[in-house]
């Protein structure tokens, strides 16, 4: 099926006939997925079900994975299952985006055609948190926490400061250094 699933298909068609499908592929197949989420072999089970809504076309996507990602904190890998189901209104172009009723997720499909992979992916890209990080029923690995000390201190702490830090360490490193030649 992941031929099937790459295929660029006509929205009206799958609306009006009310497609569904039912697949699963290797996340590695999903188009445009961030590396991060391409490790390990992990699988992702779509049910898809397209119909008409207040005019629009929508897909009822339904998810099921599990991926094996990175914990910001320890940089150990950390496995993550991800279920999840939601309606989407289907647009194909950026204006009817605009003009979809409040409240719905769009996915956009240029010139009314998608592929189930493409939404897919969206969609599974929304499940999946911006910065994966291990929780109190599988805690971060002591051994990648040790070999890594800065990452370790950082624990609890904003992960958004992680790549600032370095920085404000190293210069204070060199305020220092410089003090110390005169
Ligand atoms: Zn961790």
């Amino acid at each position: 099926m992941s031929g099937g699933a790459l295929k660029l298909r006509d929205v009206r068609k799958l609306a009006e006939t009310r497609a569904a499908f039912d697949f699963e592929l290797p996340v590695a197949e999903l188009p445009g997925l961030p590396v991060e989420l391409l490790a390990g072999d992990g699988r992702v089970q779509v049910q898809l079900r397209f119909g008409r809504e207040q005019g629009f076309a929508i897909a009822e996507v339904q998810l099921r994975a599990r991926l094996q990602v990175i914990c910001q904190r320890c940089m150990g890998p950390m496995p993550l299952a991800v279920e999840t189901s939601s309606p989407v209104l289907v647009v194909e172009s950026e204006r009817e985006a605009e003009e979809a009723p409040a409240g719905w997720e769009t996915f956009l499909a240029p010139e009314g055609r998608l592929s189930l992979a493409a939404l897919a992916a969206e969609e599974l890209l929304l499940a999946v948190p911006i910065v994966p990080l291990h929780g109190a029923d599988s805690p971060c690995t002591p051994t990648a926490a040790r070999a890594n000390p800065a990452a370790a201190q950082q624990a609890g702490t904003a992960p958004d400061n992680a790549s600032a830090r370095p920085f404000a360490d190293l210069r204070a490193l060199l305020e220092r250094g410089g003090k110390d030649t005169k």
